[in-house]
């Protein structure tokens, strides 16, 4: 039987913590950070992910603005708004909500960031510093992902076998980079991968972060293992659940996180602690 590890309330703690610090800001009558979020168009569900982006500022008292822009906005003027927030001195952190239209190459948005504005942590200077294990806005899941392991004890990894499903920009790779950064011996999977059940039944540590609902299954998963579960999906009745089939899987690993409560709200929290961190760098 395993322990689940809710993410939520970790992130709870964490923005707890954050609304203790920016209290102090404010107590001493110090600019308080603030948080630019830019969704283009009117994509269902990253309206809602910024909603929740926008309600833990609030929780915390973070300067949150919201620039929402008509799906039929050019690349050239999504630029030129990101360039007036790399110079606005107010501004510690800018977010531009992904998808964008097809219309707008992303790589080019992500690129025009100011890398010390980049609290997503996906601009090409930002990985390339992760990689090199220097300070650096690591993004947000994966960051989530190592805050919920050290909560649980496994901090230094040496010895461990990990393994990540998935190659992802945004979440695969990073988190392969910083288990390795903590000295785990790292396999990452991808849809490429031979005989992916035994590999992942090797892992100490499984992630999971291919978007799959409910694809692995407990004979992935070594004994004592600890799973953490990334996906967001719908099963078969459209209930939110993860690439981790939960109730099998948690029969024989050792701590599992829940979709939803899991990784989820530490992205979020995430967000926060590098919109500060940003803040800090700038101000001191
Ligand atoms: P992508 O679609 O960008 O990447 C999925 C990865 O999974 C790819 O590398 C793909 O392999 C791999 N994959 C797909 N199918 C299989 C398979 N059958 N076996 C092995 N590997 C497979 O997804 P993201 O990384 O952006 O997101 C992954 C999941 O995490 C999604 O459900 C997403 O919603 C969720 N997510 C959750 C977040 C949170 O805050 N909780 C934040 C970000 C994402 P290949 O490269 O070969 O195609």
């Amino acid at each position: 039987m395993s322990e689940v590890v809710y993410g939520s309330e970790i992130a709870k703690d964490i923005k707890e913590n954050l609304k203790v610090k920016i209290d102090q800001l404010k107590a001493e009558g110090k600019r308080i950070p603030k948080l630019v979020v830019v969704l283009v168009g009117d994509n269902q569900a990253s309206l809602s992910y910024v909603r929740g982006k926008e309600k833990a500022c609030q929780f915390v008292g973070m300067e949150n603005e919201l620039i929402t822009l008509p799906e039929t906005t050019t690349q050239e003027e999504l630029l030129s708004l990101i360039e007036r927030l790399n110079l606005d001195t107010a501004v510690d952190g800018i977010l531009v909500q992904l998808p964008l239209p097809a219309h707008i190459k992303e790589k080019d948005i992500i690129h025009a960031i100011d890398p010390n504005k980049d609290v997503d942590g996906f601009h090409p200077c930002n990985v390339g510093k992760l990689m090199l294990n220097e300070e650096t806005f690591v993004s947000c899941t994966p960051k989530g992902i190592i805050r919920i392991l050290e909560t649980i004890g496994y901090d230094d990894l040496s010895g461990k076998r990990a393994v990540v499903v998935g190659r992802s920009n945004i979440v695969g790779k990073p988190i392969a980079q910083l288990l390795l950064n903590k000295n785990a011996t790292v396999t990452i999977c991808h849809s490429r991968t031979q005989d992916i059940e035994n590999v992942c039944k090797e892992a100490d540590i499984l992630i999971a972060a291919i978007g799959k609902a409910k694809y692995i299954n407990r004979n992935w998963v070594k004994e004592g293992a600890v799973v953490i579960d990334v996906g967001i999906n719908r099963d078969e009745n459209n209930k939110m659940c993860g690439d981790v089939d939960f109730e099998d899987v948690k029969e024989v690993c050792s701590y599992i996180t829940p979709v939803p409560k899991g990784v989820g709200p530490m992205t979020i929290a995430m967000l926060l602690e590098n919109t500060l961190q940003s803040y800090h760098k700038r101000e001191g």
